[in-house]
């Protein structure tokens, strides 16, 4: 069987392969990105059908590139995010192969480097990079069980309303994509039940500026590591129809039913925390403390930016927060189907490396794995807050080349040497 060797090789093309290529290029290291399907693929199939962007154009990118003929404020679709990766590797003539699947992965004994098992063959790399996305498996607590009388699926398989069983639905998860789902749910007519745990809920935009750029101005992308117990708080934000804050109050006046954390699954009935008013003050909490920080920046730096006060009204909460329902008998609600908005897992099974602690977490270094030779890109909080999302990627991914870069040398350098000493034997 012949064996394809390569110097680095990147397992993934999503953002964070693409982006980890354009770096590699610039160090001169040789390299190689397999993917299983096809450039940016969860972008395109892993999404629901309406998706736009979370940030505008002009902060979602990178630095090389402008989403081409779109304003820069406007929220690109999900298609459109997938063909600006794909233009982007051509632009880069990133060496990407599609269609190969990486099965397994394991360290070469005796000296550094990796063999690698693919769908179509066998690959040694001295590097391998891991960059294959910050969610991966879709994770659904074990509420209800699978043979409960309800359909159940994750947000990931979640396409649009049409797709869907007539009926009541309830969201659990009120995150960026459950908030979403539940809204466009209740656009189309369906009845909604939304279960709301902790949150936050920044402005869309204040005094004039998105709130990705009171994030950046602010240094909150940049924070390092999450506030203790803070890595589980979702935030719920949108560029749904050109962007808007996600208010909660105004879900409950569309028609959409608020409930607290789901808890418990018993003959037919949901039970819920009651938990609701304490996670939408939190929210609120959260929302009011950006205003404040972003005013103190306006003022401290001088920036003549319009007085939104009105911004700072919140409404009455409504009665299914006054007034929680902490059980609800699914059938008798007419719910036929449960949407789990609730996040996902990473699934590094197919690294066959002694480089994960007790809870199959990496162990690692802004991605640099106590395995010599072994990296991962784009985790959450991989160095930042913004290391799972396009632009902090790109960030991740120079460093990452550099580490890449700084251990070729020294090992040329153990080659050349070696090669001097037996020449000279
Ligand atoms: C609903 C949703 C909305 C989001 N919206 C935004 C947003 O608006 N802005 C933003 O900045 N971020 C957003 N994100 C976060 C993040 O940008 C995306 O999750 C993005 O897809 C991560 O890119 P990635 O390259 O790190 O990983 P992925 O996009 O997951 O790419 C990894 C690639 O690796 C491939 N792969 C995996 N295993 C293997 C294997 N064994 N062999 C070969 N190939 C493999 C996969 O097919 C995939 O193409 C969103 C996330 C979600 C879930």
């Amino acid at each position: 069987m012949t064996i394809e060797t390569v110097d680095t090789l990147v397992v993934g093309a999503g953002q964070a392969g693409v982006a980890l290529s354009e770096h590699l290029s610039s160090c001169g290291v040789p390299h190689l990105i397999l993917e299983r399907h096809r450039i940016a693929e969860r972008w395109r199939s892993e999404r629901w059908d309406s998706l736009v962007a979370n940030g505008p154009a002009w902060h979602d990118r990178f630095p090389g590139m402008e989403f081409p003929d779109t304003d820069p404020d406007a929220f690109v679709s999900k298609e459109k995010v997938a063909d600006y990766f794909v233009a982007y590797a051509e632009k880069i003539a990133a060496p990407i192969r599609c269609g190969v699947d990486v099965k397994e992965v394991q360290r070469i004994e005796g000296r550094p480097g990796f063999r690698v098992e693919t769908s179509t063959g066998i690959i040694e790399a001295e590097s391998v990079v891991a960059a294959t996305g910050p969610f991966q498996r879709p994770v659904i607590p074990p509420i209800v069980s699978g043979d409960a009388p309800v359909m159940q699926m994750h947000s990931n398989s979640y396409r649009n309303p049409a797709h869907l069983p007539e009926g009541a639905v309830l969201v659990v998860g009120a995150g960026s994509s459950g908030v979403q789902i539940a809204d466009e749910l209740a656009r189309a007519g369906r009845r909604v039940y939304l279960s709301v745990g902790p949150h936050d809920r920044p402005p869309r935009a204040y005094r004039g500026h998105d709130f990705c750029w009171w994030l950046g101005a602010l240094g909150k992308w940049d924070i390092e590591t999450p506030a203790a117990g803070a890595e589980h708080v979702t935030i719920a934000v949108s560029g749904a129809r050109g962007g808007e804050t996600i208010d909660f109050r105004r879900l409950a006046a569309r028609g959409i039913t608020l409930l607290g954390m789901a808890r418990a699954y018993e003959n037919g009935t949901l039970t819920f925390a009651p938990d609701l008013a304490d996670n939408i003050a939190r929210g609120d909490a959260n929302y009011l403390s950006l205003l404040d920080e972003a005013d103190a920046y306006a003022v401290r730096n001088g920036l003549d930016l319009p007085e939104e006060p009105s911004a700072r009204a919140i409404g009455a909460d409504p009665s299914c927060v006054t007034d929680p329902i902490l059980q609800l008998d699914l059938a008798d609600a007419g719910i036929g189907l449960i949407i789990w908005a609730t996040g996902y897992a990473v699934d590094y099974s197919w690294l066959k490396v002694d480089a994960f602690d007790e809870r199959g977490r990496p162990r690692h270094q802004r991605g640099v794995s106590v395995e010599p030779g072994l990296y991962f890109l784009g985790m959450p909080w991989q160095s930042r807050r913004g290391s799972s999302f396009i632009w902090g990627v790109w960030h991740d991914a120079k460093h990452l080349a550099d580490r890449i870069s700084t251990r070729r040398k020294y090992l040329a350098h153990h080659y050349a040497s070696a090669k001097r000493e037996s020449e000279n034997a």
